[in-house]
């Protein structure tokens, strides 16, 4: 197999690929975009256009600032207990909120956090019970 023409998988399999997918969206004027959300014409989210097909090298350099860095919240997550199981949030959105991939709006920390307790609430509950 020839790798030169390969894309990394995303180290964060739960992750939607950004780009380095089957996953892509195009934008009115034909230019071909890693995501849905970001047909904005921000040129760090092109990969291609669907008169040239895609561009590799963009693709590739999207994909490395993607998996680049861990991804991080309120004071860096500092003391956090989900810092194992949060998912960093939508890296689109991040981007949107702060230009970076994988800082995350304290709002969207928030509400993750309120997300992840809920959700460990309901496992105890559910682990607890018969459920017959
Ligand atoms: S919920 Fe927020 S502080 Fe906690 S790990 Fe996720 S991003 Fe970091």
């Amino acid at each position: 197999m020839n790798c030169e023409n390969c894309l990394d998988r995303p180290i964060l399999t739960h992750k939607c690929g950004l780009g380095t997918g089957a996953g892509a969206s195009i934008s009115v004027d034909g230019k071909i975009y890693a995501c849905q959300e970001m047909t904005t014409n921000d040129e760090l989210f092109e990969i291609g256009n669907i008169y040239d097909g895609e561009n590799l090298e963009k693709r590739k350099k999207l994909s490395s600032l993607f998996n680049s860095k861990k991804v991080y919240g309120l004071d860096n997550c500092k003391g956090c207990k989900f810092d194992k199981i949060c998912d960093g949030a939508c890296v689109a959105n991040n981007y949107l909120w702060s230009k970076d991939l994988n800082r995350i709006p304290d709002m969207y920390c928030y509400w993750q956090q309120i997300l992840l307790d809920e959700a460990i609430r309901i496992c105890n509950v559910l682990g607890s019970e018969k459920n017959e």
